[in-house]
């Protein structure tokens, strides 16, 4: 008997795929949780009923959260990721030797320890010495520390369910407060093919909040359509205004001194989202 997994990305719309084997299907406190081995993609963590990342293209994700935003800060110490139990950032974060702290504030635990099970070369950098993991509501870890981080990182899954509060005009307004006064954010802002009203809205209220907004984009396969985009908040530093020469050629598979500009090169329908 065939058993296929199926992530229905709209009502009307959905990727599938074969799976090998279950490993496991938890309703956590706070979402439900699948970790599957698919024949495709290799292990794949699922949360309600989402693609969070995958052994075989989770590195493009995770090094386009981490290195367009920490070459734009000329010194980033300490760095925040609101989420991002699977520790895919964090492990793109320690490729960086100026941070001295980088903190994770995913709100379920059970991510965390079954990602560190069955997802080891994703989670391999929550076990280092200059990683400090909390299991916390980033909504309130954000307003309990002030003038605090040089980076934040917000790697969390949709607008829905216990990430809710993490697409909000009050959120950013928190990220901005927590930010020292040359500090940089970025956020996963979903795509523009089923959700264009997000990256929008999102761009709206980051606009109010920071200075400096821009918007790039990488392709996800496992994404919705593929097209996956991420928005910046600067108070000082301008992505675009890096001299990629003096990016250098660290260990990645995706991000690169070339693409960290052409990253931010929209095609003209994202571009009419956020004008
Ligand atoms: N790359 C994925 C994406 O773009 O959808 C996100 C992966 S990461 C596993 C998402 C994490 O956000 C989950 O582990 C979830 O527990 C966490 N999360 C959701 N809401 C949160 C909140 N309010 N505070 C902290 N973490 C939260």
């Amino acid at each position: 008997m065939e058993l296929w997994y199926t992530e229905k990305q709209t009502p009307t719309y959905g990727i599938t795929m074969k799976v090998k084997e279950t490993y496991v299907s938890e309703q956590t406190e706070f979402q439900q949780l699948d970790m599957i081995e698919t024949e495709e993609f290799g292990t794949m963590l699922v949360l309600d009923g989402m693609v969070m990342t995958t052994d075989k293209d989770e590195w493009v994700y995770h090094e386009m959260v981490a290195h367009p935003v920490l070459y734009t800060h000329p010194n980033p110490k300490k760095v925040l990721v609101v989420g991002g139990g699977d520790g895919g950032v964090i492990r793109e974060i320690l490729k960086h030797p100026s941070v001295e702290k980088a903190v994770l504030v995913d709100i379920d635990g059970k991510v965390i320890e079954y990602s560190k099970k069955y997802l080891p070369q994703i989670a391999c950098g929550l076990e280092d010495p200059r990683v400090e993991v909390h299991v916390n509501d980033g909504f309130m870890h954000i307003h309990d520390h002030k003038n605090e981080y040089d980076v934040v990182m917000v790697d969390s899954t949709e607008p829905v369910g216990p990430a809710v509060n993490l697409f909000t005009r009050g959120f950013y307004q928190g990220i901005y407060d927590a930010l020292k006064e040359d500090g940089i954010f970025v956020a996963q802002t979903d795509n523009p093919w089923f959700t264009p009203e997000l990256i929008t809205n999102v761009n709206r209220d980051v606009k109010e909040v920071f200075p400096i907004v821009r918007v790039f984009w990488a392709n996800v396969p496992t994404y919705p359509s593929g097209l996956w985009t991420f928005t910046m908040g600067s108070k000082k530093y301008d992505p675009l205004e890096v001299d990629e020469s003096s990016i250098p050629e660290i260990d990645t598979k995706y991000y690169s001194p070339r693409l960290h500009k052409a990253a931010f090169v929209l095609p003209k329908f994202v571009e009419d989202l956020i004008k």
